[in-house]
Parts: C-alpha cells; sequence; structure tokens
C-alpha cells in the first residue's frame, strides 16, 4: 500500500470505493490503478456497474430536492468555502493521492493542481454570489410597461467526465461552478487516475455537503461507468474533458436524451516566435510549454514555428533546454520531469517517435526510452524529443500526439505563419513570443484558437472563457461561462 492510498477512509481490502450517496459501494469487478514511475501497484479500484451507477444518478436526482435545493445561493457558497478549506486541510493526502496517481514531480501538484482545487471552489462560490442577471423593462403595444427578469435554476444531474493529466485541477474546475448553481453531480475520474476523485467525495461530506449531492463511479468507458453514465436517462447534462473522439462517441450518447454539453477536447497547439522575440524567454517559455507535465497538458505546444532569420539558434537551445530535464520520481528535489500516465500511453507516443523517422524527420534530440538501470525503468518514462523536417502535411504534424515532443519548422512572415497556426483540424491554444505590441494584438485576433497567450503560456485566470474551437471542444467554461452552462433560466416576463 502506498501512502496515499493507506490515506482512504472508504476502502476495504485496499480497494477504492465508488462514493454513492456518501457510502462506498463496491461492484463485482475491480481494476489495478498503476503507479507510473515504477508500474507498482497502487491500488485495486471498485468498478461501477450499471446499478451502482443507477444508484448513483438517482441519488444525485433525490439530493436536487432535498436539503441541498433548499438552501440559499448564500449558504451553498458558504459550504463550498468550506470545501475549500477542507481542501487546504487536506492538502498533504491530496497531494500524495494526486502524485501516486500520475508519478508528476511533486512540486507541479503542489504549486498547481492541488492549489488550483481550492481555488475553484472560491472562485466560483464568489462569482456565484454576484451573477444576478440584468433586469428589462419596456412598454407593451398598449404603452403599459412590461418588466423581465430571468431566474438562475440548476440544470439538474450533471456527469463530469475528467481525463487523467491534470485529474483534481480539472475535475473541481467543473464540479466547483456546477455545485455553486445548485446541481448535483455523479463525477467519473480516469480509470488511471481515480484517487482524488475518491478522497475529494470524503472532503465534501466532511464539509457538510449533503450526501448524494457529490457522487463518484469508477471505471472505464465503453461498456463500463462512462458509457452507463452518459447514456443515463435520467442525466440532465455532461461536461466533459478528454479526447475529441471521446467526445464524439459521447456526443452520440447525449443526443438521445437532448443532454446539455460542454467539451473540452484535444489540440495541437501552435508556438509562434517572431524575430522580434525576447530570445531567452521564448526559448524558456517554449520548452515550459512542450514539455511541461511531460508534454500531457491539452495546452502544450506540438508545433513550433521560428522566424527563419534565428531558426538555427533557436533550435541549439531549445534543444539544451529538452536535454537539461531531469526525469526522475515525483519527491526528487532534482525531478523536473515525470513519467507518462501508462506503458499503453506510452506506447502510443513511442509510435509517434518511431512514425517520424518513418515520415523523414530529423530528430533533434531524444527519440526513445531513458535507462535508468534502476526501478524506474519499470516506469514510463520516455525522452523529451524535438524533431524537424517534416511536410505540414505529415502526420506528426496534424496529428495530437500527447507526449512531450514537439515539431519544429521555420517560417518567413506573419501571414504565412497564421495559415500554418490555422491549418489544423484543432483550435484550442497558441503562445505568440514578440516584443511587438502591435504585430501581438494583430496576430491574436487572427489566431483560430480559444486561448492565445502573448509572452506566457499557462497564465490563467479563472473568470475568463476557457476552450476550444473547431475539433478542440464546444462552449466555453470559467466565470460566467461556466455559470452560465450549469444554469437553467426561466424568464418572468410580467405586464405592470
Ligand atoms: P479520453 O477521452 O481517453 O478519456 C477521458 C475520460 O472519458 C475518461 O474518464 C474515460 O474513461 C472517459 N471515456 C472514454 N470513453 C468514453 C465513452 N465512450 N463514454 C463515456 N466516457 C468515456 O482522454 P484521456 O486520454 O483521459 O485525456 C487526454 C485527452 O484529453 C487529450 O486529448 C487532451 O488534449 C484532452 N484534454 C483536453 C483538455 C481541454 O481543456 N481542452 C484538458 C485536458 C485534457
Amino acid at each position: 500500500m502506498t501512502r496515499a492510498s493507506a490515506q482512504f477512509k472508504n476502502t476495504r481490502t485496499g480497494r477504492l470505493a465508488n462514493i454513492v450517496d456518501g457510502q462506498s459501494l463496491f461492484g463485482t469487478r475491480s481494476f489495478a490503478n498503476i503507479n507510473p514511475v515504477d508500474g507498482a501497484l497502487v491500488c485495486e479500484v471498485s468498478e461501477a456497474d450499471q446499478q451502482i451507477v443507477d444508484q448513483a444518478v438517482n441519488s444525485a436526482r433525490t439530493a436536487l430536492s432535498g436539503a441541498w435545493g433548499k438552501l440559499t445561493v448564500a449558504d451553498r457558497c458558504a459550504l463550498l468555502y468550506r470545501v475549500a478549506d477542507k481542501i487546504e486541510q487536506h492538502f498533504d493526502d491530496l497531494l500524495a493521492a494526486e502524485i501516486a496517481d500520475t508519478g508528476k514531480p511533486q512540486s507541479q501538484a503542489r504549486l498547481i493542481d492541488i492549489p488550483r482545487g481550492a481555488a475553484n471552489f472560491r472562485v466560483f462560490a464568489d462569482l456565484m454570489k454576484t451573477a444576478d442577471m440584468a433586469c428589462f423593462e419596456t412598454a407593451g403595444p398598449d404603452g403599459a410597461p412590461i418588466y423581465n427578469y430571468a431566474l438562475r435554476k440548476p440544470i439538474g444531474v450533471v456527469a463530469v467526465i475528467c481525463p487523467w493529466n491534470l485529474p483534481f485541477l480539472l475535475l473541481t474546475w467543473k464540479v466547483a461552478p456546477a455545485l455553486a448553481c445548485g446541481n448535483t453531480i455523479v463525477a467519473k475520474p480516469s480509470e488511471e487516475t481515480p484517487s482524488s476523485a475518491t478522497l475529494l467525495a470524503e472532503i465534501m461530506l466532511d464539509a457538510g455537503i449533503p450526501a448524494g449531492v457529490f457522487n463518484v463511479v469508477h471505471g472505464f468507458g465503453p461498456d463500463s461507468a462512462g458509457e452507463y453514465l452518459t447514456a443515463h436517462a435520467n442525466v440532465d447534462a455532461i461536461t466533459f474533458t478528454g479526447e475529441s473522439g471521446t467526445g464524439a462517441q459521447i456526443m452520440k450518447a447525449a443526443a438521445e436524451g437532448i443532454k446539455d454539453i460542454s467539451f473540452e477536447l484535444g489540440g495541437k497547439n501552435a508556438a509562434v516566435i517572431f524575430d522580434d522575440a525576447d530570445f531567452e524567454q521564448a526559448v524558456a517559455g517554449t520548452a515550459r510549454s512542450t514539455f511541461t507535465n511531460c508534454g500531457q497538458v491539452c495546452l502544450c505546444s506540438e508545433r513550433v514555428y521560428v522566424h527563419q532569420s534565428m531558426f538555427d539558434k533557436f533550435v541549439r537551445a531549445l534543444k539544451a533546454e529538452a536535454e537539461k530535464l531531469v526525469p526522475g520520481l515525483p519527491f526528487d528535489k532534482h525531478t523536473t520531469i515525470g513519467p507518462l500516465i501508462s506503458a499503453r500511453h506510452r506506447d502510443k507516443v513511442l509510435s509517434y517517435y518511431q512514425l517520424a523517422r518513418e515520415e523523414g524527420a530529423t530528430i533533434v534530440t531524444g527519440g526513445g526510452i531513458p535507462d535508468f538501470a534502476d526501478k524506474r525503468d519499470k516506469g514510463f518514462f520516455i525522452q523529451p524529443t524535438i524533431i524537424a523536417g517534416l511536410d505540414e502535411q505529415a502526420r506528426c504534424v496534424k496529428e495530437e500526439i500527447f507526449g512531450p515532443i514537439c515539431h519544429i519548422a521555420p517560417f518567413s512572415d506573419e501571414q504565412q505563419v497564421i495559415r500554418l497556426v490555422n491549418d489544423s483540424k484543432y483550435g484550442l491554444a497558441a503562445a505568440l513570443w514578440t516584443t511587438s505590441l502591435a504585430r501581438a494584438h494583430r496576430v491574436a485576433r487572427q489566431i483560430n484558437a480559444g486561448v492565445v497567450w502573448v509572452n506566457s503560456w499557462y497564465l490563467r485566470d479563472l473568470r475568463t472563457p476557457f476552450g476550444g474551437m473547431k475539433s478542440s471542444g464546444i462552449g466555453r467554461e470559467g466565470g460566467l461561462h461556466s455559470l452560465n452552462f450549469y444554469s437553467e433560466f426561466t424568464n418572468v416576463c410580467i405586464s405592470l
């Protein structure tokens, strides 16, 4: 047993439970949660069968009309504040859970993932308190005044389906606004990272959130908890983060019940380094945007375009940064890059390293697996990799790889690079490096992506719209966008 799994009250004989109506439920089947740093078992996880998913959805439905549904907005928000406080009290437990599941360097989980979990609850509680709708007064045909106002109501039972790359951060990013709006939830974390969601269910109960308001079911997608949940007739809305192909499957399931959907999907994001960029800043920023979380952030840059005047120098500098990264164990203070999430995902990324060779790429650095000659060789580490020389239509330039790899290519002028950036089925994020304010504004408005960073990457103000264009998503979350997705509105129109 690792330190993380030992924390859970809701495990029985080392099995992570489904949390339904405040109770631990165990199905007949279970699956292994594997630690990516050494391939060791973190814990067994109970897979939710159709009956457990039914119970979870029913308990969420019942909780809507119980004590939770009768709370004022202020009381609901006070509870969300308590959840944030409890997240901070359980900081070390959550950190251990997240690290055991993902193998990411502890500095990353400590500085970003867990604090963002608490911040999500506080920010959306604050926003909810001031999210009143405007009232409109006008005159009817007879000249009598007409007064309109909209009531904000919960949608009902929300299914929250999450990926494994930022498990706690992305889960709370959806759960906090959904609860702020008064909904109830059945969450399905990724099968690769089930622990922090289970711990959050315990934290919620401890904070006083009524049983049934937040339920967690474990399992996979097709023929498992994911499919049972998204196809469930009693689910009103689905919020999903994951691959675009999975989004398409879920959309079909949602169509049957005309469920509301919000999708945050894949990307093939570009970084553009103009000739007037601060060179050192652009190199450091691009190394971060390519290799953070071992390239497993939907916002990572997998296509890097550098002005031809500095291309060779930039390639050498980025190569040096990639080679400085120290793969290792999460709690080793020298570690700067962790493993990929699973053997299966490493096989996928390695198949792209091989495809790059077959497509004729130059391997600037990396291209394989590090050799540690210790227990880390049983983990899913992979070398940070830079490739060059591919045609823009090559699969390695077009398809999302979701690993520590970028293709780097030169460009000659602004309009050409804008065309290259936009020539993608995805439209999630882009990073521009330039010291020209006019160019930054001019180019940003021509990029077809949900987020454009200028001289920065991965900075987030939680009130701003977040999401992707084209195959990168449907809708926006963040700030009022989240609150509006997780709400229904009744407009009341009165002739005075
Ligand atoms: P995935 O699509 O394989 O799985 C995501 C979740 O969906 C998991 O919980 C999985 O069990 C579930 N699932 C799979 N098939 C399902 C089905 N048919 N019905 C219901 N549920 C199903 O994605 P992943 O590999 O976990 O995550 C990586 C992907 O997520 C990448 O494409 C990445 O770009 C994307 N992502 C996007 C954002 C964003 O904000 N746009 C953020 C993080 C990750």
